[in-house]
Order: C-alpha cells, then sequence, then structure tokens
C-alpha cells in the first residue's frame, strides 16, 4: 500500500521526552478520509501511554486521540465528507463491524479488537496506529465524526474522549433531575462531567484533593464541591450519593467513595490507574454497592455527545499550547497543574 510522510511529534522510549519525526500514513483509501488535524487535546492517557504506565506501549510512540481538522482529500467511495468540511477523530479508528458489540453501537468493545488511534496494532498499514500529534490523519469515514462548527474549535477538541468519556456514563447510569451524581477528581475528564452532568439536569457534588478547585468547581456549575481530606464535608454525603464518575488517574481508596453511595449506588472508574484497587467487601455488602466501570463510547455515541455539547455550548477549559512545549505541559499533567486541558496547536508543527 502506498503511504505518505507526515510530520509529527513522539517518543523513542519511555524515558526520552518527545521529539519531532516524520511517520507514514497510508494514501487514501476509496472509503478514507485524510484531514489536517487544526487542534489534538492532550488526555492522560496521553501520558500514561508514553511513560508506559500499563505496559504494553509500542515505541515510537505518537500519542494524541482528540482530533479535529478540516478534510483534504476524501476517496471516491466517500459520500459524508468533502473537502473543506470540519472532520474529528477520538479514539476509535477501526473494529470489524460486525460482532455482537459492533452492531450495538459500542465498537469499544469489539469481539477481535478495536483499533485505536493511536498505539493500536494498525490492521490496515501494519505496524502500530500513529496518533494525532502530527499534521495528517487518515481514517475510514466510519469513525470520523461530524464536527459541529463549535466558535471555540480548539476547546472542542477534548470533547473526542474526555467528553464521550464522561457522557457515556453519565447518560448509562441515569444523570438526570433527581439524581445526585459526585464526580471525583477535576481534571480533564472531571470538568468535564460537572458541565455534562449538570445539563442532563442532575445535582453535581464534586471530591477533589486540590483545596484551589473547590472554588472553581461551583464556577463550572456543580452545585457542592468538597475537599476529600475534609472529613466532616465528606460525611455529610454519607450514604446519600446516587453513582459516582471516579476520574482519578493514581491509586487511591475507592472505600471512601464507596461509603458515600445510597443504597444500589455504583462508583464508576473512568480514571486507569496502574495498580490495581482496593476494595473492602464491607464497603459493597452493605447497601448493595457496585463499583463498575466504563470505556470512552461509541461513535454514534461520540457524534451524540458532539451535537449535545454544542447545543448546550459545552467545551473544555483550554490552555491552547505549542508543540514545542508538550513535554512541559506532560510535566504539568503529571503534577496536576492545568485547569483543565492542554490542547495543541498544530499549526506550530
Ligand atoms: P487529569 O486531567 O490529570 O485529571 C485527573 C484528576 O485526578 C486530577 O486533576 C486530580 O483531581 C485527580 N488526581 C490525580 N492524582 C490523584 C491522586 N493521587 N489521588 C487523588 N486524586 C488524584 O486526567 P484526565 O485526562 O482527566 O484522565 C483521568 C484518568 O482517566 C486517566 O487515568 C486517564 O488515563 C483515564 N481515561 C480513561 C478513559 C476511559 O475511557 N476509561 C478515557 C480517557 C481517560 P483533583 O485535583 O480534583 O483531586
Ligand atoms: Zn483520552
Amino acid at each position: 500500500m502506498n503511504t505518505k510522510p507526515v510530520k509529527a511529534f513522539g517518543s523513542t522510549s519511555a524515558t526520552e521526552p518527545l521529539h519531532e519525526m516524520t511517520i507514514n500514513r497510508r494514501t487514501v483509501q476509496p472509503h478514507d478520509v485524510e484531514f489536517e488535524i487544526l487542534y489534538c487535546g492532550i488526555c492522560h492517557s496521553d501520558l500514561h501511554s508514553v511513560h508506559n504506565d500499563w505496559g504494553g506501549t509500542t515505541f515510537p510512540i505518537v500519542p494524541g486521540h482528540e482530533m479535529v481538522g478540516r478534510v483534504t482529500a476524501v476517496g471516491n467511495h466517500v459520500k459524508n465528507f468533502k473537502i473543506g468540511d470540519l472532520a474529528a477523530v477520538g479514539c476509535i479508528v477501526d473494529s470489524c463491524g460486525h460482532c455482537e458489540y459492533c452492531n450495538n453501537d459500542i465498537e469499544q468493545f469489539c469481539d477481535e479488537g478495536v483499533t485505536f488511534s493511536f498505539n493500536s496494532p494498525d490492521k490496515i498499514l501494519g505496524g502500530r496506529t500513529y496518533g494525532g500529534f502530527s499534521k495528517f490523519y487518515v481514517c475510514h469515514e466510519k469513525y470520523v465524526l461530524k464536527m459541529p462548527p463549535f466558535s471555540d474549535l480548539a476547546s472542542s477538541a477534548p470533547l473526542l474522549c474526555a467528553g464521550i468519556t464522561v457522557y457515556s456514563p453519565l447518560k448509562h447510569w441515569g444523570a438526570g433531575p433527581g439524581k445526585k451524581v459526585g464526580v471525583l477528581g477535576i481534571g480533564g475528564l472531571g470538568h468535564l462531567a460537572i458541565k455534562i452532568g449538570k445539563t442532563m439536569g442532575a445535582e453535581i457534588i464534586v471530591f477533589t484533593t486540590s483545596p484551589g478547585k473547590v472554588k472553581d468547581a461551583k464556577r463550572l456549575g456543580a452545585d457542592d464541591a468538597v475537599l476529600s481530606s475534609d472529613k466532616e464535608a465528606m460525611a455529610k454525603y454519607s450514604q446519600k450519593i446516587d453513582f459516582i464518575i471516579d476520574t482519578v488517574s493514581a491509586k487511591h481508596d475507592v472505600n471512601e467513595y464507596l461509603n458515600l453511595l445510597h443504597h444500589d449506588g455504583s462508583v464508576v472508574l473512568v480514571g486507569l490507574p496502574a495498580q490495581p484497587l482496593e476494595v473492602s467487601a464491607f464497603s459493597v455488602v452493605h447497601g448493595r454497592r457496585s463499583v463498575a466501570g466504563s470505556n470512552i463510547g461509541g461513535i454514534a455515541e461520540t457524534q451524540e455527545m458532539l451535537d449535545f455539547c454544542y447545543k448546550n455550548n459545552i467545551t473544555a477549559d483550554s490552555e491552547i499550547i505549542n508543540i514545542r512545549d508538550v513535554n512541559n505541559a506532560f510535566e504539568r499533567l503529571e503534577k496536576g497543574d492545568v485547569k483543565y486541558r492542554f490542547v495543541i496547536d498544530m499549526a506550530s508543527l
């Protein structure tokens, strides 16, 4: 298959900084859309992957899976996109298309293994997929989202992963009027969970380890925000919360939050700490509670989320950076020093 060279930013080992490199993208196939990447968000999963926190990273790696761009070429069978259209790609770029999961629009659980936009085996070109810290992306039209014309396009990029990752469980677990929903950890995912959950009509209670975020959580729309070290404030919510979206990226005591759940409530893990979390049997047996999890969302639901956010004027609070500052941004993300998502202006590559 023919390829073309594309400028990218990636790393060749877990201990090296990211640097400019050249990757190959396939030339446009009959069902492919090629777009120039205008903006790409930086998710904590990019950081986990570059550091090989979970094992399984293949180097070189080009991270990035919150891409918004403008179409530059389409294959001759593509019907839904034309040159000049806005387009977006999130985490999913391929799946089998015929298993139980794909048929139910939850391609992220594809029986034959979903292909992620970076660091996945590339079933078409061979090798691994390379992500959005690059000038162009090529993807089958089925996995390319129609990007609504957000006035702040840069700040809409984080919706492609952070947005869908919280929208999907908020909807699945029934965020809406009369529901008390906890949001644990106010980073990229958490701050969008506040905005989206509040717009769905739920009462949002935030739990944070950062004193500086207590007031800010209310500005973002939370009804209340609790510093998790404040035992008295935590006790106020004992057995009161219907479900909690847990976005924490590092090991933490999930039992403290299970104890805040109303009966039949769930702590829904979306954060992916490298180390296992310990659950005391007493935390779940009492109140018939559950620890659950959720992984991004399917393509149809991602499109639904984009349209919902456009209609309700929801984007990320973003800090736009030059790609030359990406290593500094990774260091700051590691320390929790971002309000609340870094987005790379890809014109800087
Ligand atoms: P982020 O911006 O770094 O936010 C994570 C937040 O967790 C921090 O802002 C902090 O919030 C809290 N936190 C961090 N370390 C903590 C610790 N040691 N103890 C308690 N709280 C801590 O990261 P993100 O991009 O939102 O991603 C969050 C996690 O979700 C990552 O693990 C990422 O890989 C994962 N993720 C999963 C999916 C999925 O589909 N399941 C998709 C995307 C990302 P406070 O300052 O408020 O405490
Ligand atoms: Zn992500």
